[in-house]
Parts: structure tokens; sequence; C-alpha cells
């Protein structure tokens, strides 16, 4: 069977080039005469693939000296109880901008006093409020914010000032696909099943001045000073995600570096955001205009039988997971680093096909 597009959030599409190059390393990794699934993450051969993809990883990223790169497990998600679990001495500030900017709000009121600093939540969280806005305590240990809100299609058009308070950012569905710059975060974090690696594999970038906690009964494994100490090998982290996002990295560098990235994905956003801003009658975006994002395109036509149709042909036409999150209903297309310009092209033309048969 041929490869398909898919319009997965996460776990998504990663570039041939790169399932290719597992493919052929798969029976005997460069004369280790194992994979690299089986091989012990304290080998020789193993030490070269992690420090090679840190070093590819700072380089593509242009990760500052003073900024500390680990390699751990557990998903974004507990990342969302991790950072205040060693960030928050009394109380920090939350930007609410989606579901999991609310969760991780939510993970952080267990750990000390959480603010709610913005939301857009009564208006579906279809914005992001602006920075004259935020209601920032200079005292705050932190600023949480959620950079692409996977679920919604928002994304960031500005970064918060946040003063002396660090700024702590999720990247899970934004990283990779334009540079970070460095002096507004203190920290950012992201899962990298959507832009990065296959599943298993959480990346943390902290700057090395922050104050990290030590609450009674934490976890060694949440422990980033214990991870920032021992390399992120105080036991076996996830050698084979790591190893692919060693290999997609290459892969990026070999694009265009995060440049040639973020301008691939104007070209594709811009594609089928165009199709909905001026040309069709049937899909309407549901982002505000202002703040959508370039890896999550939301849509829906208003009728959710028509929606449900909708995704459903196109699976069928070779499309899957066009369906929005199921906490939100409507159609989502996600379209990463890897997705080509041809895969949104496909996807216009059975949006106008489906549009010309469906037309009221
Ligand atoms: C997917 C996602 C998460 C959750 O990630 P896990 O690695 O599954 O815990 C959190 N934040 C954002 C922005 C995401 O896209």
């Amino acid at each position: 069977m041929a490869r398909i597009y898919n319009f997965s959030a996460g776990p998504s599409i990663l570039p041939e080039e790169v399932l290719q190059e597992c493919a052929a390393d798969m029976m005997d990794y460069k004369g280790s005469g194992m994979s690299v699934m089986e091989m012990s993450h304290r080998s020789k051969v193993y030490d070269e693939i992690i420090k090679q993809t840190e070093k590819d990883l700072r380089e593509v990223l242009e990760v500052p000296d003073n900024y500390k790169v680990l390699f751990l497990q557990g998903g974004a998600s507990l990342q969302f109880a991790m950072v205040p679990m060693n960030l928050m001495k009394t109380k920090a500030d939350y930007i609410v901008t989606g579901s999991f900017a609310r969760s991780a709000y939510k993970e952080g009121a267990k750990y000390g006093q959480a603010n709610i600093a913005a939301t857009s939540e009564p208006d579906t969280f279809r914005y992001i409020p602006k920075q004259e806005d935020l209601k920032l305590d200079p005292e705050a240990d932190f600023v949480h914010i959620c950079e692409n809100n996977t679920i919604e299609g928002t994304k960031y058009p500005y970064i918060p000032e946040t003063g002396n308070v660090p700024l702590v950012s999720d990247m899970s569905s934004c990283i990779l696909s334009e540079k970070v710059d460095w002096s507004k975060y203190a920290m950012i974090y992201m899962g990298a099943q959507k832009n990065m690696a296959p599943a298993g594999l959480t990346v943390v970038i902290m700057r090395d001045d922050l104050e990290i906690q030590h609450p009674d009964c934490q976890p060694i494994m949440m422990d980033y000073q214990k991870m920032i100490e021992k390399e992120s090998m105080y036991n076996t982290p996830p050698c084979w995600p790591i190893y692919v996002m060693g290999l997609n990295l290459k892969w990026v560098k070999a694009n265009g570096g995060v440049e040639g990235m973020k301008k691939r994905a104007e070209e594709r956003s811009g594609l089928l955001y165009n199709y909905l801003d001026n040309e069709s009658k049937l899909f309407k975006g549901v982002a505000d205009k202002d703040c959508r994002s370039l890896m999550n395109v939301t849509f829906r036509t208003g009728d959710d039988e028509l929606d449900a149709l909708f995704a459903k042909e196109a699976a069928a036409a070779g499309m899957s997971n066009l369906k929005g999150h199921r906490s939100v209903g409507g159609l989502r297309a996600s379209i990463y680093n890897a997705m080509p310009l041809e895969g949104v092209k496909t996807l216009v033309e059975f949006m106008r096909a489906f549009e010309a048969k469906h037309a009221k």
C-alpha cells in the first residue's frame, strides 16, 4: 500500500527520508551488528548518537551555552507537573489559551498558588489574549504559556513580556518550525511526537540559573537538577526516539534549517487559509485571523454531520486524521514540517470537490 497524507496532530508524520534511514539502519546500525533499539544506552556507539543529537539540536535551534538540554520521558503532560514542582516556590501565572494550557494550570494549582493571568476560554479559545490584557504578578516564580494550541489551532503572534519573571513555554506543536528568541524564555519543553520524533521522548531546554526546588517526596525522575547532573542518563533514556530525532534534525538542516521550515509552513498553511478565507462558502476557519497556527489548521462547516462525512470521505481518498480533537469537534489539518506542499494541495482540491457536491 502507498503512503497516505497523514494529517494527525501527534504522533504525526515524519520525513520519508528519515523513515528510510531508520529502515536501512535497522538490522545493523553502522557496523555495530544490532539495531539502535537493541543497544545499551551506556555503549560507546549509543553515546555518540545521543551526544551528536544534542549537538545538532543546539545547532538547529541556536541554543545558547547557558541553557541545558534534557531528554526525558512522560510527555509534555508530565512537564505540566514537573515545572511547578521544580520551579514554584509560592505562586505562578498561567495564561490559559487552550485545553493543554488549562491542564498545565490545573497541575500547577497542586503545587502552590496558580493564577490565571488571562484566559480566552469564555470565547472557546478562539484567540490569544493581548499583552495589555495579561494580569501578570511581578512576584510570580514563573509565567507559563502554551505557545501553539494544537487542539484549537491558535499560536501566539507575540511573545509575552514578563519582566524579570521567567517565561516557560510549552512548544510541543511548534518547535522546529521557526527560530526561538532565547532572550525571552527561561525554559521551553515539548513532547517530541508532534514535530521532532516518534512518541516517548520529551525535550526540556532550560537556562542554567533557574532555582530548582526540592520538595519532600520529589521523585528523582522528576528532579531537573538530578537529570542535569546525570546528563539525562540517570536511568535508561528513550534511546530510539532520541536517535530518530537526530535523523530528523539532519533532515531539517539539509532543508534550510528552522527558517526553511518556517517558509514551508507559511506556504502550506497559506494555501489552506487562503482557500478558507477567500474562496470557500462551506468551510470556515475557527481561530481568529491574527493568531492562527501554521501547524494546526482548524475549520468546520457548521454542521457536525457534514464534518464527519468530510473526514470519512477524505480518509477514503487517502487523507487521514482530519477529524477535530474529540473535545472540540469540527475538522483539523495538522501540517507539520514533514507534510509536503502537495499534501495540502491535494486536501484543498478535495475540499473544493466536496464543497461543489454539498453546496446548498
Ligand atoms: C500534544 C500536546 C501536549 C501533550 O503531550 P503529551 O506528550 O502527550 O503529554 C501538551 N501540549 C501541547 C501543546 C501538545 O500539542
